[in-house]
């Protein structure tokens, strides 16, 4: 698509007088969410940050980020988080624990219910991420950032030397174990049955590659190394058999998928297939292929190729000045 197209705008009356109407809410307090706060808040948006079910986002579940520009001995994703959000309250966001339930976005000022309250905003940057599917085991759970990942990408580069598991059988394990062989000495792709579900092309790719070990019909019963806070091996049991086993390894990464959290917008907004927020010009939202007015996303929620802090920082920002765009062609 051209860049510079200007789709269709979707038609709305709106309405940009009423005070007690919020300028902007940004729905998310993950990288993307807090770069869009920190923007709007420079901008004199006064910005309401909706934390949602996972404050901070993504990175406030993991440990070492080593990829993100401006920290060249890496930082703690908690750390990274509350200095994101720290600079955007220096500026005047407010942020405010709390989960979008349904959205009226039929009529301007749109409506957003919280639950007990209704908030009214002129405009809306929703940064609500997608959740990466774990297989919710508790050992699981406690070493997430401790050998347990869901991102290759990010993760990865710690396990060189080491010998690796990938949950999955789908397109992202298989992408997952290649990317993981230019690290790991042996990659072990675990499959739940004996099917996959990865496309031939990325299936033999994986089979050809001398790294990677497949193991069908088996499943993950526990990740053990919780007393040492590090991965050291996986239980794992075949359905097919019932016979149990262990296999040591330093890491598990789940290639599983992710779930967008953009269910309350089903209907309203177009979405992919699987969920993902389908944006024009990078964070403008569409109905039917036309544009909501003061509708951006950004962040992992529009974005399941990257899925990067960096580039949902991106487009935060762009979002952000989308807004400030709007609101100003707007008379605000
Ligand atoms: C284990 C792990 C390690 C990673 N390591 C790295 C790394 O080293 N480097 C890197 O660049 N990337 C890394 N990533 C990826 C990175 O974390 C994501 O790309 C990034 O967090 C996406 O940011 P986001 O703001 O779009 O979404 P998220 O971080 O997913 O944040 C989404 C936010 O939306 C909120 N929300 C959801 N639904 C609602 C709702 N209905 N109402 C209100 N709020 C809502 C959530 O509470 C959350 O605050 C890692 C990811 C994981 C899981």
């Amino acid at each position: 698509m051209n860049p510079f197209e200007r789709p269709r705008i979707y038609t709305i009356e709106t309405d940009m007088s009423e005070n007690t109407t919020r300028d902007t809410v940004i729905l998310g307090s993950g990288c993307a969410g807090l770069t869009a706060a920190i923007y709007t808040a420079r901008a004199n948006l006064k910005p309401l940050v909706l934390e949602g079910h996972e404050p901070g986002g993504q990175l406030s579940i993991t440990t070492l980020v080593e990829n993100f520009p401006g920290w060249p001995e890496g930082i703690q994703g908690p750390e990274l988080i509350e200095n994101m959000k720290k600079q955007a309250v220096r500026f005047g966001a407010e942020l405010k624990m709390a989960h979008l339930h349904s959205i009226d976005l039929t009529k301007h000022p749109y409506e957003l219910n919280i639950g007990k309250e209704t908030i009214r905003t002129r405009t809306l940057i929703i940064a609500s991420g997608a959740s990466a599917r774990w297989l919710n085991l508790p050992s699981e759970q406690a070493l997430i950032g401790h050998g347990v990942s869901s991102c290759a990408t990010c993760d990865g580069f710690f396990f060189s030397g080491k010998e690796i598991a990938v949950i999955g059988g789908g397109d992202s394990a298989m992408e997952e174990a290649l990317f993981l062989t230019r690290f790991a000495t042996k990659v072990t792709l675990i499959n739940r049955s004996e099917k996959f579900r990865a496309s031939k092309i990325m299936l033999e790719r994986a089979m050809a590659h001398p790294q990677i070990e497949f193991m069908t019909s088996t499943v993950v019963e526990e990740v053990l190394g919780v007393e040492d806070k590090d991965v050291k091996g996986l239980k794992l049991k075949n359905r097919a058999t019932g016979k149990e086993s262990t296999l040591p390894v330093s890491a598990m990464f789940l290639g599983i998928g992710h779930e967008p959290n953009a269910k309350a917008f089903t209907g309203l907004l177009d979405l992919d297939p699987d969920g993902y927020i389908l944006t024009k010009n990078n964070v403008f939202t569409t109905k039917d292929g036309e544009i909501i007015p003061g509708v951006f996303a950004c962040g992992d929620i529009q974005d399941r190729r990257y899925r990067q802090a960096i580039t949902a920082a991106g487009s935060g920002c762009m979002a952000a000045l989308e807004v400030e765009k709007y609101l100003e062609e707007h008379g605000r």
